[in-house]
């Protein structure tokens, strides 16, 4: 099979590429290295079975040429990281809103199957322990700039739902929560690569707001197999799945075990949320999915536990700051 990956130099994406090419397919990865790197796809470059288009979601030219003669499109291309929200709001809407109805319509006049990455972010404030895809989205005023991510994650999955179900497009939609491992920065604000970073080289380890925030880390390498699964089962399509762990783990405990693992004499100080994020930032207290629907019809399970997220995580940051 021969499939386009949007995003496919970020973080998600690049693991996925690899997956991919692993079991024998064909990968062209759609990127406009504004967040992902040439880096990420070391491990593909090379492969004859890969090819890189440096470009946006949002040309559809590109988009077009980017689809021709593909199996099926895994659409992780989008604005990411809550830094990266806050700063560059506006670009980052568009993004993400344009990007996604730009890829949905090329797959229509294509007839190519998509899986569209939304997020958790989309159930907001809602902290409920174990929150179901029909779950209700607690949202703050859409003048807060945090919620614009999730405003237009949200417009994405009902735009891939209609699609599918208007359109008839086979589409899906996937909720990641807290996807981590290596290779993601912490550049945009990611926690757990912001933590590692600053313990390996003796910063003190910035918690935000209280520490005791909560929530459920998930290895990439658990979500990315998941993803091939839903793609290919019609039985998924118009749907969506969340992804996630449901480990939990408070924002200041993960600081403390992230210093136990690298032996790190770093403090650990708390920040403000006013001092650590630009206007426009809101938190979420608790954030915890039930990921039963993926598990049932995909055997979707979070392997990995947080000792072990955490030391790939480390074993990463540590190659690349020898390197
Ligand atoms: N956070 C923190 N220190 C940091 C970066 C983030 O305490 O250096 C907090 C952040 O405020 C949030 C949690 O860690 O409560 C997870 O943040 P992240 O941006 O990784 O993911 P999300 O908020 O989307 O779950």
């Amino acid at each position: 099979m021969r499939y386009l990956v949007t995003g496919g130099a970020g973080f998600i994406g690049s693991h996925l590429t690899d997956h991919l090419l692993a079991q024998g397919h064909e990968v062209v990865a759609l990127d406009d290295l504004s967040t992902g790197t040439l880096d990420n796809l070391a491990g593909a470059t090379g492969d004859s079975r890969f090819q890189l288009r440096t470009g946006s979601v949002c040309d559809a030219a590109a988009v077009r040429a980017a689809m021709r003669g593909v199996d099926g499109v895994f659409h992780l291309a989008a604005a990411v990281g809550v830094f990266t929200i806050l700063e560059r709001a506006l670009d980052s809407l568009r993004t993400n809103l344009h990007g996604t109805e730009t890829v949905l319509e090329a797959a229509r006049e294509a007839g190519t199957p998509v899986l569209v990455a939304s997020t958790s972010e989309v159930y907001g404030k809602n902290t409920a322990l174990g929150l179901t895809e029909g779950a209700d989205r607690i949202i703050g005023s859409p003048l807060t700039l945090r919620w614009s991510y999730a405003e237009a994650k949200a417009l994405d999955e009902t735009l891939a739902y209609l699609y599918h179900r208007e359109l008839g497009v086979p589409t899906v939609v996937v909720r990641p929560f807290n996807t981590v491992g290596p290779r993601q920065t912490g550049r945009y604000g990611m926690v757990l690569p912001r933590f590692v970073d600053q313990a390996l080289s003796g910063q003190p380890l910035t918690v935000f707001g209280t520490g005791e925030q909560v929530r459920c880390f998930c290895h990439v390498a658990d979500v990315v197999p998941a993803l091939v699964s839903l793609l290919g089962d019609a039985g998924c399509h118009g749907q969506v799945y969340n992804l996630g762990s449901s480990e939990q783990t408070t924002i200041g405990q993960l600081a403390k075990r992230v210093l136990a693992a690298t032996g790190s004499a770093s403090e650990i100080v708390t920040v403000p949320y006013t001092d650590a994020y630009p206007d426009g930032y809101e938190d979420m207290q608790r954030r915890v999915p039930d990921c039963g629907l993926a598990e049932q019809r995909v055997g979707f399970a979070a392997r990995h536990g947080l000792d072990e997220i955490i030391e790939s995580v480390i074993a990463d940051r540590r190659a690349r700051v020898t390197t």
